[in-house]
C-alpha cells in the first residue's frame, strides 16, 4: 500500500490525555463516593509530570502527535493544552467528563460532546476534528452524532489494519482504528485501590518494546498503518518515555515511513477514497 509521498507505512503517535477523571470515574463504578487522593494523583501525574517529558521527546525527534482530551481536564489544565497545541499538535475529543457514552442518554451524550467542543475551541482557536471515545465503548447514538457535530473521524474502533469508513445517518465517519496491544494500559496500568481493577501487575519495557516493535516490523513489511494509543499518566514516566524514544528510533531508521497525525491520516484517506 502506498502512503504519502510514496512512504511505504504510516505512524501515528496519540495521547488520550485523561488526567484525574477516569479514575474518578472508577471509583464512582465501584460506588466509592470518596475521592481516594491517592488514586487521583495518579492521573495528575499525566499533565503535571508526563505531559511535559512526552512534548520534549517529540520535540527532539521533530514529531507531531495527536492527543485525546476530555474538555473537564482542559479546563483545568488550560495552560497544559495550550503548549500541546502551540507545539502543533492535534488535540482532539474525548468526551467532556470521560463519562462512558454508553451509560448517557441521548441528551446528555449530546451535552458531553458540545461542552467538550467548547472548551477545546476556546482554548487552541480550533475545532476539534476527530474523536476517541472515553471508556473504550459507545451508545447506538454516539457515531451519527459525531457526524452531526461536524467531526470528521473516529478513533476507537478495532475493525481492521487500516483506516475505513463507517455509514451514519449522516455523513460517513473515516475510523482511524486502534488495537489493544498497541496500547500502553494494558501493560502497564495498575492500582491498588479499588482492587478490582488494573491488578495484573506491571509489565517489563523489554517485553512491551518487543512487541511494539514486532508489530511495527510486520505492518512496515505490510505497507499498513501503526497507530498508538498512549496515555501520558502511563507513558510519560521516565524510563517508559525512553522506551518510546527507542521505537521512534527504531521507525525513522526506515526512510520510507510517514509520522503523521491522526487528522493528516483522515484527510489523506478521504482523498484516496474519493
Ligand atoms: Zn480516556
Amino acid at each position: 500500500m502506498e502512503w504519502l509521498d510514496g512512504a511505504r507505512c504510516v505512524v501515528c503517535l496519540t495521547f488520550d490525555l485523561d488526567a484525574d477523571i477516569s479514575w474518578r470515574n472508577i471509583l464512582r463504578r465501584h460506588r466509592i463516593e470518596r475521592d481516594n487522593p491517592v488514586v487521583l494523583s495518579q492521573g495528575e501525574y499525566g499533565p503535571k509530570a508526563g505531559v511535559p517529558r512526552i512534548l520534549r521527546l517529540l520535540k527532539t525527534h521533530n514529531l507531531k502527535a495527536g492527543f485525546f482530551i476530555p474538555g473537564e481536564v482542559a479546563e483545568r489544565y488550560p495552560e497544559t493544552v495550550m503548549e500541546i497545541s502551540g507545539d502543533g499538535h492535534e488535540v482532539g475529543h474525548h468526551g467532556y467528563s470521560h463519562r462512558n457514552p454508553a451509560s448517557c442518554s441521548l441528551l446528555e451524550e449530546k451535552e458531553e460532546l458540545e461542552k467538550g467542543t467548547e472548551v477545546l475551541e476556546e482554548i487552541t482557536g480550533k475545532k476539534p476534528m476527530g474523536y476517541r471515545a472515553p471508556a473504550a465503548d459507545m451508545s447506538a447514538n454516539t457515531l451519527n452524532l459525531l457526524s452531526k457535530h461536524g467531526l470528521i473521524y473516529d478513533s476507537s474502533m478495532m475493525g481492521d489494519d487500516v483506516p475505513y469508513a463507517i455509514a451514519t445517518e449522516n455523513k460517513k465517519i473515516i475510523e482511524l482504528p486502534i488495537r489493544w496491544i498497541l496500547d500502553d494500559w494494558v501493560y502497564f496500568g495498575f492500582n491498588y485501590f479499588p482492587p478490582l481493577e488494573y491488578q495484573s501487575g506491571i509489565s517489563s519495557h523489554r517485553k512491551v518494546l518487543e512487541i511494539w516493535s514486532d508489530e511495527f516490523e510486520a505492518v512496515y513489511d505490510e505497507g499498513l498503518y501503526f497507530m498508538l494509543a498512549m496515555h501520558p499518566q502511563i507513558i510519560g514516566i521516565p524510563s517508559r518515555t525512553k522506551m518510546l524514544e527507542k521505537l521512534i528510533q527504531l521507525m525513522k531508521s526506515r526512510e520510507d515511513v510517514w509520522f503523521a497525525t491522526p487528522l493528516e491520516i483522515c484527510q489523506f484517506w478521504k482523498k484516496r477514497m474519493g
